[in-house]
């Protein structure tokens, strides 16, 4: 595939970058993909850097395109946060389970991630929101280090017109910050969720998921209702 758009993220004086994007097919058509899952990125012709895995951040449905949120943490991710327009790349897949919801139609749905790992949530959110009566109460958390490290501020925002909440917490806050601090399994647990009736997918670092899993487990979440993408 073909980079068709490469934007900078995080703030400009973030010390962490993560970048949006954005890659067309050279030729032919994407299929469609369930929400959640993702690829694996090489650079053509080359071992190294070794190719990497990245979720699909953009809608599952007739994809003109396939949207990425890369943070720069090694040699691959690097590359791709410097990588021109019209540079091209290996792309194979799309692959793992993804969040397949259709079994859970008429549940609330918690989606909650971390940093790079609202990526494969998007994914799912726009999915949602193309079948929105389908599901009850929808709710996003996610956490992010800091106000600078924050991804999609103002697309959060917007969820709002389509009755999806939003609570975003900073592990390190700011006198300007008056959201919650902490982790976000703090904000689940505070906000505490029915399980019965209700669905949770999962993306982040594994002690993020791990964390998450063991809370949504103490409020009664079954097993079967703790999604991961992978
Ligand atoms: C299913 C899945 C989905 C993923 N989705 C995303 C996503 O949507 N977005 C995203 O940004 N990432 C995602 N990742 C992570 C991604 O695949 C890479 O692991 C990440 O980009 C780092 O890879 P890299 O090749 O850039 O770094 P690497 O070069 O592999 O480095 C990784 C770490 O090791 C350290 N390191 C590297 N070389 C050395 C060395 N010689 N000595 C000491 N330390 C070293 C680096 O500093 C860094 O901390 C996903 C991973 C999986 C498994």
């Amino acid at each position: 595939m073909r980079v068709k758009e490469n934007l900078r993220l995080t703030a400009a004086d973030c010390q962490d970058t993560v970048i949006h994007l954005i890659l067309e097919p050279v030729e032919g058509q994407l299929v469609s993909f369930t929400p959640g899952q993702y690829v694996r990125l090489g650079l053509p012709g080359l071992t190294e850097p070794a190719p990497g895995y990245f979720a699909i951040a953009s809608a599952p449905n007739t994809p003109d395109c396939f949207e990425f949120f890369v943070k720069n943490a090694g040699s691959l991710s690097a590359y791709l946060c410097d990588i021109e327009i019209g540079a091209l790349l290996d792309v194979e897949g799309p692959m793992g389970k993804g969040f397949d919801l259709t079994p859970f139609r008429g549940d609330d749905v918690y989606l909650i991630g971390v940093g790079t790992g609202i990526a494969p949530l998007r994914s799912t959110w726009l999915d949602i929101i193309a079948h929105r009566e389908d599901y009850g109460k929808v709710a996003i958390y996610a956490g992010f280090l800091t106000e600078m490290h924050q991804l999609l501020t103002e697309e959060l925002a917007d969820l709002a017109a389509h009755h999806i909440d939003v609570s975003i917490t900073l592990e390190m806050g700011s006198d300007n910050w008056t959201g919650p601090i902490g982790y976000v399994q703090h904000a689940i647990e505070r906000d505490a969720p029915d399980g019965d009736h209700a669905v949770a997918c999962l993306a982040g670092m594994s002690v993020m998921v791990d964390a998450c899993t063991q809370t949504l487990q103490n409020l009664g979440f079954n097993d079967s209702r703790i999604l991961l993408n992978h």
